[in-house]
């Protein structure tokens, strides 16, 4: 079995549950398998890879756990600058209603390389309109080509605007042919195993999209398929005022009374949430997406991200559609987070303390791997994927960090770092 070796990296950050750092470290694979993490004098001396990665950092490969890579196609578009959610989707749905396959494949493949080279090795898409033929296997083949791992969301909007939703009904579907295409798609792609490059969830776009009925159902296939549940939740005030006003419920109350809590739900966002909220999303362990640049983006808010880690609820960062993004950098998503998490202790720290770059770095890596349902990767530990990046040091940007090079990579201005997919391959090999 193909064996691979890293050695001699300056510092390896395993984010394993001791959060051990590791000076001089490296690790030791079979097979795509951890087996060894370690000061490098204690590793094997040979294997059929060696990777030298002195003057490198090396973190757990990034997470990305909320993406629409098809919005890839769509940044800055003029008319969309500076709205809010709802202007800014009504601006949006008749310009992606005109996508097709092709452009899906492209936009796919666009915004896995740019998530490589931020340090993303595992990421979640979340599709919901399937315009003029296109489909979610157009995104698996197009993943597969790039190589990260890939979770496949399968989304929906089925509550056109003639039906009281937002969207223009010329991009919903009729809720019979996607529970049914999302049953599909799960038995074709969706493959649970460790190590899995692809999964598949199902995962109705937002409550003002869809109806009750098509997130009950979802639910319930989910559930009897043994695959995740995704949603957006919570993202506005705009959102907040549509559940009371059509459901008498706040959106997580709502979830909650329609079985959309668990350790297998995770939703997108979750701007707005009571401390009762946060109740029941920490007690039934459903997971947050949180998504800093695009709630900065379209000024939907400032997600109360401190009190779930207080509640030692499962965080993941998403850097989010790129249309509300406009990049899809997640490293520089890891800095977003800290740095807004820090304008909720403001004035001076009266809110409390700081959140940590560390504590930044962990939400990208094993806190995403939770949030994601995969306990193969997310750290560097024995028994888990080889998913790792490189970061380089000798670079302008690190320039007087050496004190602390792991706290750079999230402080510093974001850069892109050296991805090791499946470095034990040939291709891997002569990178
Ligand atoms: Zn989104």
């Amino acid at each position: 079995m193909p064996t691979l070796l890293v050695r001699n990296v300056t510092l390896v950050a395993t984010m394993d549950r001791d959060r051990r750092e590791i000076p001089g470290g490296g690790l030791y694979a079979v097979d795509g398998i951890i087996r060894q993490v370690g000061p490098s004098g204690e590793l094997p001396d040979e294997a059929d890879v060696v990777l030298d990665l002195d003057g490198h950092v090396v973190v757990p490969g990034l997470v990305n756990t909320h993406h629409h890579f098809y919005q890839t196609l769509t940044r800055a578009i003029p008319a969309a600058q500076d709205a809010g959610l709802f202007d800014w989707l009504r601006v949006l749905y008749p310009i992606w209603a005109r996508i097709g396959p092709d452009d899906v494949r492209a936009a796919t493949q666009v915004a896995l390389a740019e998530l490589a080279l931020s340090g993303c090795t595992t990421a979640a898409d979340h599709q919901y309109l399937f315009p003029n033929g296109s489909s979610l296997t157009d995104q698996f083949e197009a993943a597969a080509e790039i190589g990260l791992r890939f979770h496949g969301a399968r989304g929906s909007m089925s509550l056109g605007e003639s039906a009281g939703g937002l969207p223009p009904d010329s991009v919903v579907e009729d809720e019979r042919a996607i529970v049914d295409d999302m049953a599909e798609m799960v038995d074709r792609h969706h493959d649970p195993a460790i190590g899995s490059m692809t999964q598949v969830v199902v995962a109705p776009c937002s409550p003002f999209s869809v109806t009750l009925d098509l997130m009950r159902e979802s639910a319930e296939l989910a559930r009897d398929k043994g695959v995740l549940l995704h949603t957006h939740l919570a993202e506005t005030i705009d959102e907040e005022e549509y559940c009371l006003e059509h459901h008498g419920r706040r959106p997580v109350e709502l979830m909650a009374d329609i079985g959309w809590v668990g350790d297998d739900v995770w939703y997108a966002h979750a701007v707005f949430a009571t401390d009762d909220e946060i109740e029941i999303m920490s007690r039934s362990r459903t997971g947050v997406a949180h998504c800093p640049t695009s709630n900065m983006r379209l000024a939907s808010g400032l997600a109360p991200v401190r009190k779930y880690l207080a509640s030692d609820m499962r965080v993941g960062l998403g850097v989010d559609g790129s249309a509300s993004n406009d990049g899809s950098h997640l490293l520089a998503e890891a800095r977003q987070a800290m740095l807004l998490a820090r304008l909720d202790a403001a004035p001076s720290l009266s809110g409390g303390a700081l959140l940590s770059a560390r504590t930044a770095l962990e939400m990208a890596t094993r806190g995403g791997a939770e949030v994601l349902g995969r306990s193969d990767i997310g750290s560097l530990e024995v028994g888990k994927c080889a998913d790792f990046v490189a970061i380089s040091l000798d670079r302008l940007e690190y320039a007087g960090t050496q004190h602390d090079p792991l706290a750079a990579v999230v402080f510093a201005a974001p850069v892109h770092v050296r991805p090791y997919l499946r470095p034990w391959s040939p291709r891997g090999a002569r990178r």
